[in-house]
This record gives C-alpha cells, sequence and structure tokens, in this order.
C-alpha cells in the first residue's frame, strides 16, 4: 500500500520579522518581552479610528528574502484587509496582502515558490484551568512574513530540508530569528495523496491543512502521519475531508480542527488606511540597495566551503548553520592553505567540543583562542612541531590563556622532540631495559614493538615523534 498513492505537499511559512516597531505602530516589537500587554497602543489593540502607518523595515526584510530566492519583486503592491472574528483580532480584520504580494515566483532548495507577502501578527490568547481565556497584545501587530510553495513537495524529509533552509536564510539576512519553538516561525503543511498517474497529471487529491507545528520534527512527523491517514482512507474507499487539522505532540497524531474556509469567505478588500507602493520607484527598496547589506547566502556558502576547502556535506553543514565557526575557520586557514584539513578536524572535534565542555557559548569562538594562535597551533602541528597528542594538550591549556601557542607547548614540554641524537638515547635505554619484549619482538610477536614505542613516549612525556621513536627502535634492534 506504500506505493499505492504519492504524497504532494504544499507548504504555508509564517516567519516573525525582526524589526524594532511593530508593522504599523510605533509599539516595540519584542517576541520575549514577559510581561502581558507592554507593547500596545491603540493601533495595534484594534481601536476603531485608528491609522495605520507602514513599517520600511519590514518591507526590507521581505524584499531582501524575495531577492535571495530570485522572486518577482511587485512592481505595484497593496495591503489587503481579511476579515473574519476572532478575539485575537478585535478590528475584526487582519491587514495582509492578497492580490498584490511583495514578491512572487522564485526556488529556495529546488523548491517553487508561489508567493511572499507580508502582514500583521495577531495577538495571542491562551485558554487558562479555570476556563476563562486571556489575551495578550504584544504579539499583536508584529510584521509577519508569508511564504507560499508550489505543491512540488512529495515527501516529509524534504519539506523539512526546505524548511531548515528557509530558517537558514531568514538568519543569514537578519529578518529574524525563526526558532520553531518559540513560534517566530510557524509552518503549516498543506498534504494530500493521489494515485502516481494522476499525481504526474497535477490532479491532486483533497489536501488537509495542518498546523501547531513546533519543531522540525513534529513537521516531519506529522506529514508522515498524515500521509498514512490519507492513504489508509482512500484504500478503504472513503474521502479525504478537506479541513484543518492539527497536530497532537503527545499522541503523535492530527485531529480535525474546523472545516477549511476559502479566500471568498473572508470578503478580502484592499485597505485603504495604507498607500499602495510602486517599489520600483523607492530607490531603497531596489536590488542594490537591499542587497549590499546581506552576507554570503548559506548555498553559496555551502558551495564554496565544498568546493575551496574540499570539506565533506556534514562538515559544510556545521560550518554553514553556525556562521561565527565559519568566520573563524576562514580567519584560520587564511594564510596557511597546509592547514586546511587539519584545521577543520580540529576546530570540528576538539575546539567545539571543549567550548561546549566549558560551557561557553559559540559567539566566544574568536576570543577564547583568537584565530592568529589557533592557526599558529594547526600549523606546528603540520611541522610535527606538535605530535596530535601534544597538540590536543595545547589547545586545552590554549582554552583559558591566550598566549602563542609556541610559548605554551614550551613551557609544558610538549614541543616534539625530532633531535635524532637525543632520542637515540633514550632509545638505547628502553632497549637495554626490555630484553624480553625485544626478544619476543625478534620472534615475531608485531605488538611487542607498539610497546616499546609507548615506553619511549612515556619517557619523553608524550613529546616524541612517534615515527622518529619506530625508526630507531628498528635501527637500535637491528644494530
Ligand atoms: P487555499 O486556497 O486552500 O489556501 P492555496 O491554493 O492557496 O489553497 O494553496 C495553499 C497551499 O497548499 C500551497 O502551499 C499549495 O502549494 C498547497 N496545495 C494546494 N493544493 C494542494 C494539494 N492538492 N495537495 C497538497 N498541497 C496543495
Ligand atoms: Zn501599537
Ligand atoms: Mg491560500
Amino acid at each position: 500500500m506504500d506505493n499505492k498513492y504519492v504524497a504532494t505537499i504544499g507548504l504555508e511559512i509564517h516567519a516573525e520579522l525582526k524589526t524594532a516597531s511593530k508593522m504599523f505602530c510605533s509599539c516595540k516589537n519584542d517576541p520575549d518581552e514577559p510581561k502581558p500587554n507592554q507593547n500596545i497602543c491603540p493601533v495595534c489593540m484594534g481601536h476603531p479610528g485608528t491609522l495605520p502607518v507602514l513599517n520600511k523595515q519590514a518591507i526590507k526584510h521581505v524584499l531582501k528574502i524575495g531577492y535571495a530566492v530570485n522572486g518577482n519583486i511587485a512592481d505595484f503592491t497593496e495591503w489587503d484587509r481579511k476579515n473574519y472574528f476572532y478575539p485575537d483580532i478585535p478590528k475584526g480584520y487582519q491587514i495582509s496582502q492578497y492580490k498584490y504580494p511583495l514578491v512572487s515566483g522564485g526556488e529556495l532548495a529546488g523548491i517553487k515558490l508561489t508567493r511572499i507577502h507580508l502582514e500583521e501578527d495577531t495577538a495571542q490568547s491562551t485558554h487558562d484551568i479555570h476556563k476563562k481565556s486571556l489575551i495578550n497584545f504584544n504579539r499583536s501587530g508584529v510584521p509577519l512574513m508569508e511564504l507560499v510553495t508550489e505543491p512540488v513537495i512529495h515527501d516529509a524529509e524534504t519539506a523539512v530540508t526546505f524548511a531548515k533552509e528557509l530558517q537558514l536564510l531568514l538568519r543569514y539576512v537578519g529578518a529574524g530569528e525563526a526558532n520553531l519553538e518559540k513560534g517566530e516561525m510557524r509552518v503549516e503543511a498543506n498534504i494530500s495523496v493521489a494515485s502516481p498517474e494522476n499525481t504526474l497529471a497535477q490532479k491532486f487529491g483533497t489536501k488537509t491543512e495542518v498546523k501547531n507545528l513546533n519543531s522540525f520534527r513534529a513537521v516531519e512527523k506529522a506529514i508522515a502521519y498524515e500521509i498514512q491517514r490519507q492513504s489508509k482512507l482512500l484504500e478503504r474507499g472513503e474521502k479525504v475531508v478537506q479541513e484543518t487539522r492539527g497536530w497532537d505532540e503527545n499522541s503523535g497524531t492530527t485531529y480535525s480542527q474546523r472545516l477549511k474556509e476559502s479566500s471568498h469567505d473572508y470578503r478580502y478588500f484592499p485597505e485603504p488606511d495604507i498607500p499602495k507602493l510602486k517599489i520600483s520607484e523607492i530607490s531603497e527598496f531596489n536590488k542594490e540597495n537591499i542587497t549590499k547589506e546581506t552576507k554570503e547566502l548559506p548555498w553559496i556558502k555551502r558551495e564554496r566551503f565544498t568546493k575551496v576547502f574540499g570539506m565533506t556535506e556534514k562538515e559544510v553543514a556545521v560550518f554553514v548553520e553556525q556562521s561565527e565557526v565559519a568566520d573563524y575557520y576562514e580567519n584560520v586557514v587564511k594564510d596557511n592553505s597546509k592547514i586546511i584539513k587539519l584545521s577543520t578536524n580540529y576546530i570540528l572535534s576538539d575546539y567545539l567540543g571543549l567550548l561546549k565542555k566549558e560551557g561557553k557559548e559559540i559567539s566566544k569562538i574568536s576570543t577564547t583562542i583568537i584565530a592568529v594562535n589557533f592557526s599558529k597551533l594547526m600549523t606546528m602541528l603540520e611541522n610535527r612541531k606538535l605530535s596530535s597528542r601534544g597538540a590536543k594538550d595545547t589547545l586545552a591549556i590554549m582554552m583559558n590563556d591566550n598566549s602563542d601557542p609556541e610559548i605554551l607547548a614550551e613551557k609544558n614540554g610538549l614541543i616534539q622532540k625530532n633531535d635524532e641524537g637525543e632520542i637515540k638515547k633514550i632509545v638505547e635505554e628502553i632497549v637495554k631495559n626490555n630484553t624480553s619484549v625485544v626478544e619476543d619482538f625478534k620472534k615475531g610477536k608485531a605488538p611487542a614493538l607498539q610497546f616499546l614505542i609507548g615506553q619511549g613516549m612515556k619517557l619523553t612525556k608524550g613529546s616524541a615523534n612517534p615515527e622518529l621513536l619506530k625508526k630507531l627502535i628498528l635501527e637500535v634492534i637491528n644494530a
């Protein structure tokens, strides 16, 4: 039955934008304000007769995203009233964009986009245990970007990859934090199933829309569940009802919330109190001005790191997802291409681990050990002035001492000994004191050699070059 139906998925994703003030008033846009109803005024509480004023920064954020995904930027745009009744929107309508979104088309992570528009967030209602409902207007009027994809996704995993890429993009361009857990980014998945032939002919089945997805895991699990549920219905000859469904994390199932309304139910009409915009006539909004502040986009960085540094997909992902780590890495390797590979390994597996162990934030990466010192450490390892053991020990010391690694390694006796004469003396000593082990080795017991090398490392407190030790031990034994 798994192959009998093909799933089709389209995503609608809302993201709260990071701006100083709200979308249509001068109240502070602070999603972290713990006290309810602090950042409010008659405009964002929907009092009659108030006048909204557009937030330019919010428009810029959407345009940054629009340019990044190669969408068509609207020449003409306007806002519309989307009418519905709910206590979280007391004026009876949400200001949104309907006919003329800021962005149409475009593509992200290989998925075709339908549109990206700008609207206002609603207030937050909570229903407490005494059956009372409480409303907090701090969020009301916060700028909200809505992005809609075409129905071109066919599995849960791709949907998650897409949502993660959008999150990354929002963060890269500074448009928002986009944490799903905090409701800063909200993913709604439209899902249908149909036979492979019908799917190919774009005759999709009836869709449901799943909400309350508070994590990427929830997105993945809810889509997978819904595909199964719909497939089973069709299998039994039943029909999928077009509706909005919620995701219940505890039971791992979706449940019916309400029958889906269609756009005509909202009686959209142009918002008369906000001026219409001719984007092309506003020079601040042109591509050059909007994109000059944005950093390298995530997918471009991904490609560059793969090509220039020869990293694996997994390694690249860590750097692209944490741009502070990527910037640090680039500073470390910039003057010495020979330490590219070593630096990738030592940053990913050692340095990040130590930072975590010491409870330090990722943002401390460039101050805990400054890049020039890290670079020097890697160069010493590359020159075999340090063994890998010595490098790890030096690194641990550097976590709390920002001095030159050469001085630190010297002071702690960690510089790798490459002096043949000096090591030869130690080797002769070892061979003399371990005659039975030497005999074992001569009889063909390979581990015996490892033991002798180990003795050398012990006597030199790990500072001897193990390659050199091995060479000299063989020389002395066979002499
Ligand atoms: P509605 O008018 O019900 O909101 P839209 O046409 O605006 O529907 O599409 C909303 C989202 O649903 C889009 O992301 C779109 O790609 C997706 N979608 C539309 N039809 C289907 C379908 N049959 N199966 C899955 N997703 C769909
Ligand atoms: Zn306000
Ligand atoms: Mg729609």
